[in-house]
């Protein structure tokens, strides 16, 4: 069975140490949305600790020019999140990001230019005990693999299959260039759009190296999309135990992204604990507002730390009745919300008469005390 070699990220000043790698637990990324600006770190270190709630174990921030490499290096002394500089063409910004705390960069040496940039590069990563991210992909490969990719296409090569064999080629050659100069502490990213070519490149990367794998599908889409494509990917690759860390990466909050990376990695049997949130689609039954009470709870409950099995039921039909073996449960019918606790109704709340706003603060009260009590 593959296993990959075990790298250590952060841990320098006040930053989280994570193993990658070995037996590790996969660990979670996103990535920030914004600009990084100095002038809204207090802001930044708070939101930070609220997605570190949702199970992020490192978080990456765009660096692409000076203003955000200042603000990266005081940020990486300010929060204990593992931090990644994400560099493209300006190899003095990943030089830059290494003065701080950072946990990683990203560089893609595709784009980076001369061997001596990647070079001063991998020298201060060594010096400052900086883990790198060879990040790789199809659009910067070097003009011999893009063109051995195009003539294998015309050929009759099936583009997913001829894309990720030069992923990986591209990938392999970068990963020799460190070896040589005596660097070991790298992870490698191909990063593609498609599921094949993703899975595909990773499996045939993992059947010629140990490096360990940051996993990802590139532009996967927006919510629903990007979540199938990343769930198809990762599942076909935690099957060979073939990634090390993941970004499901959508066209939409990190929150969303953490929560689903987190919900994929429960299906896959890679994380155990933590609240397991069941909630019925809604029918023409329904006596219960599901869908507001799990837009209004669903975050707030992935931050618990709580082992149980909560359940948002539309009606009393079916709510304690399927939702016996939570641990929770909520349901309703007409004028009245029922709290259950294995099956059994351990509440009553009245909110005939009430307004939208009323009822959502009254039924939100006793499920918080309710769970509290768990
Ligand atoms: S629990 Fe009730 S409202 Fe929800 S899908 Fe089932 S029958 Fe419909």
């Amino acid at each position: 069975m593959y296993k990959a070699d075990t790298i250590r990220i952060g841990g320098k000043g006040l930053v989280r140490s994570v193993t990658l790698g070995g037996d590790a637990p996969i660990a979670v990324q996103t990535m920030w949305k914004q600009p990084l600006r100095e002038d809204t770190l207090a802001e930044t270190v708070r939101k930070i600790a609220e997605l570190e709630q949702l199970g992020c174990d490192i978080l990456r921030f765009a660096v692409p020019d000076a203003p955000s490499a200042e603000a990266f290096v005081k940020l990486t002394r300010i929060t204990p999140m593992p931090l990644v500089a994400d560099i493209h063409f300006d190899y003095r910004l990943a030089l830059r990001c290494m003065d701080g705390d950072a946990a990683k960069i990203r560089i893609n040496p595709g784009n980076i230019g001369t061997e001596e940039r990647v070079k001063a590069v991998i020298q201060k990563a060594q010096d400052t005990g900086t883990v790198l991210r060879i990040g790789v992909n199809t659009g910067s490969l070097p003009a011999d693999l893009r063109n051995r990719m195009e003539e294998e296409m015309q050929a009759g090569r099936e583009a997913d299959e001829a894309r990720a064999a030069a992923l990986v080629e591209g990938a392999c050659r970068e990963a020799a260039f460190f070896e040589t100069h005596g660097f070991k502490q790298y992870l490698v990213s191909m990063k593609a759009s498609s599921v094949r070519e993703t899975v595909l490149a990773n499996e045939l990367f993992a059947q010629k190296s140990a490096v360990p794998l940051h996993l990802g599908v590139t532009e996967a889409g927006p919510l629903v999309s990007g979540i199938v494509k990343s769930t198809l990917a990762f599942s076909k690759l935690f099957e060979h135990n073939i990634g090390s860390t993941i970004r499901v990466s959508l066209s939409d909050t990190m929150e969303n992204e953490l929560i689903a990376a987190r919900e994929i990695l429960m299906e896959c049997g890679k994380r155990q604990g933590g609240i397991r949130l069941v909630s019925c689609p809604r029918c023409g039954r329904n006596g219960f507002d599901v869908h507001g009470f799990v837009e209004r709870w669903q975050r707030r409950l992935f931050a618990e730390k709580k082992d149980i099995t909560v359940a948002v039921m539309g009606c009393v039909v079916n709510g304690p009745g399927e939702g016996k073996f939570a641990d929770i449960g909520i349901t309703g019918a007409e004028n009245m919300v029922l709290l259950f606790k294995r099956g059994v109704i351990v509440q009553r709340i009245d909110v005939q008469g009430l307004s939208d706003s009323e009822r959502n603060a009254a039924v939100d009260a006793v499920f918080e005390k309710e769970l509290q009590s768990l």
